[in-house]
């Protein structure tokens, strides 16, 4: 039986095949490297440094255009969480608008949140301001759940030697 991964590649192939691109054994190997890491959110050397582990001759070039061409195409979302750095991330099949982010600013880790939620907001949205929502960006900034157990920790110890 094929797995989960290898039916993803043949409908990212397909995609490309309708646009009349290829998916080049390069442009493959880039997509794996995104599928592996599927909850990170690499950036574009990151990405080349996972694949030239597999492909040592590839060179940043082409893995930074396929990257732009599977934005195009929107396979992946380009993101930027304030640090100037630009960062693909796999857009969820079936979902019609993009995940939302919580970004920890005591560690960076980054949580992802595949429910909507904004069903309401987006209401108000589309009638108050005639506007109709096609996508949205959400970052949350704040300390995660791994912080805060940390935090409450170092407070009680503090406290402990006040
Ligand atoms: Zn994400
Ligand atoms: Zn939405
Ligand atoms: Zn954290």
């Amino acid at each position: 039986m094929e797995s989960s991964m290898e039916k993803r590649i043949e409908r990212i192939k397909k995609q490309l095949h309708s646009q009349s691109y290829k998916l080049t054994p390069q442009r493959e190997a880039t997509v794996r490297v995104l599928l592996e890491h599927e909850e990170d959110h690499l950036s574009a050397e990151d990405v080349y440094l996972l694949v030239k582990e597999k492909y040592p001759e590839i060179g940043l070039a082409t893995v930074y255009r396929t990257l732009e061409l599977l934005t195009e195409l929107k396979i992946v979302d380009k993101i930027n969480f304030g640090d100037g750095v630009a960062r693909y991330d796999l857009r969820k099949e079936g979902a019609a608008h993009f995940h939302h982010h919580l970004v920890c600013m005591e560690c960076g880790a980054v949580d992802e949140v595949q429910e909507d939620l904004l069903g309401e907001v987006e209401k108000i949205i589309e009638k108050d301001w005639n506007f109709k929502i096609k996508d949205h960006r959400l970052t949350f900034h704040g300390v995660c759940h791994r912080c805060h157990g940390k935090e409450a920790k170092e407070k009680y110890k503090n406290l402990a030697f006040e």
